[in-house]
């Protein structure tokens, strides 16, 4: 196994005892990050979206491992998925971002919100054929105020029409089915969730974003919905109660994306340490050179820094879903989950630069081992929550009711 990943599975061991099945998976999650290695190379270069990720996540039952046994899943801890996601981003965050949006935001949704109906329908179903998910909230003119959407739906006799167009949605081309949020068209305060199949009529991918600035090999669409007949029974929770599916979507998003993050880290260290004993300038290695050092050592005080706040939000988000109606519990997980994806983005970002800085030119290319890792960094400051998003929501837990910055 990777040493690493191997690494902070002995450090989590201390604090959380892992059953054998979920020490397994962990091996697996290793194995699928070694096969997705070398296709997300050759796609990463071609700047093209990698049609292997979905069969890798088949493969190897990625999206079931914190899905409950009764709707097909592993059963495992969030702190399983949390270190699977970790093991992921090692190279790149193409995986990562397919497995935080298709498990920890879609997949844990249909856990949480959906009816049985549904969970059967959608969630078991899509762990035996590898069905692919993706969440439509953010729209061309909302995207950190999503209550600015323009997406709307009305009611027809037995279903819903939905009509409006969602904007950089994650696996948007490639998903068999939607979670998708629109605002009722007679009373705009009630936002409702909608599980929507991408067979429907009516609905059209627009547009494939490829002139992103990292992220090359994740599928990243522009969505048109133009009135797509939704039976009544695919809404998702409870009709205009689509903004609790959002956040608590988002919470477990959150944790996804520190995690990609932390691989990310990881990835940089394995990429300097290599490096500094290879390379020879000015008559030794560079890692002879105390300035390198230095860089190793700041990525390394990074990987702790981004790791502690992670796992630990993850520990008391397990707690929380044991527990949904605990109000103080939602408020620290809102808080944890916001520092946890804040703190590991930044390092995440800081590390890959360090790491580009340590391979010099060659880091300036995407055929190096940290091109791809710097950028696909960047989009983690941005994606499910902004730097400022999240500086705004740690301040307002911290100061209180009446200090939120925007409802
Ligand atoms: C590659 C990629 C994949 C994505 N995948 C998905 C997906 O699968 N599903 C989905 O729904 N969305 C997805 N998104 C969208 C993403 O969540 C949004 O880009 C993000 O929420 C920010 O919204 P915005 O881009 O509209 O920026 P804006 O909201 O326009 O923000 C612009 C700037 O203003 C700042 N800002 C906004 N409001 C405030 C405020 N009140 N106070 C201080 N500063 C503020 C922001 O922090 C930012 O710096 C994806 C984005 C990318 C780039």
């Amino acid at each position: 196994m990777e040493k690493l990943f191997q690494q902070s599975i002995y450090d989590l061991e201390r604090f959380y005892s892992f059953s054998e099945a979920e020490l397994k998976l962990l091996e697996s999650a290793d194995k699928a990050a070694e096969e997705c290695a070398n296709s997300e190379f050759e796609h990463y270069i071609s700047r093209e979206v990698n049609p292997e990720i979905p069969k890798i996540a088949k493969k190897y039952a990625l999206s079931g491992i914190p899905i409950a046994k009764e709707y097909g899943g592993h059963g495992a801890s969030m702190i399983t998925a949390v270190l699977t996601n970790q093991r992921l981003g090692h190279t790149g965050l193409g995986l990562a971002t397919f497995y935080d949006v298709n498990t920890f935001i879609c997949a844990l949704s249909l856990q949480r919100w959906g009816s049985e109906e549904q969970k059967d329908r959608y969630l078991s179903h899509s762990l035996k054929d590898g069905s692919v998910f993706a969440f439509a909230l953010t729209e061309p003119e909302a995207g950190s105020d999503p209550s600015s959407m323009s997406t709307t739906y009305s009611k027809s006799v037995r279903s819903y029409i939905l009509s409006g167009t969602k904007y950089l949605i994650t696996n948007g081309s490639i998903a068999d089915y939607i979670i998708v949020f629109a605002k009722d068209s007679s009373d705009e305060k009630n936002i409702t969730a909608f599980i929507v199949d991408t067979k429907s009529a009516g609905f059209k991918v627009q547009m494939h974003l490829s002139e992103k600035i990292g992220l090359f090999t994740s599928d990243t669409a522009m969505l048109e919905f133009n009135e797509v007949e939704v039976p009544e029974e695919n809404v998702l929770g409870n009709v205009g109660k689509g903004m609790h599916v959002a956040y608590s979507a988002l919470l477990n998003g959150r944790l996804g994306i520190a995690s990609g993050c932390i691989g990310i880290i990881e990835g940089s260290l394995n990429a300097v340490i290599s490096r500094a004993k290879e390379r020879v300038q000015h008559g030794k290695q560079i890692g002879k050179h105390q300035l390198i050092q230095r860089h190793i050592a700041e990525i390394r005080q990074n990987l702790e820094m981004a790791k502690w706040p992670t796992y630990f939000a993850a520990l008391r988000k397990s707690q929380y879903d044991k527990d949904f109606g605990n109000k103080a519990l939602v408020e620290e997980i809102d808080l944890r989950t916001a520092l946890a994806k804040k703190i590991a983005s930044r390092l995440a970002f800081e590390s890959a630069d360090r790491a580009v800085q340590v391979f010099g030119g060659f880091g300036y290319s995407l055929l190096s081992p940290v091109g791809q890792l710097f950028c696909d960094s960047r989009v983690t400051r941005i994606y499910e929550g902004t730097d400022e998003i999240m500086e705004l929501k740690i301040a307002s837990r911290l100061l209180g009711n009446g200090f939120e910055a925007f409802r």
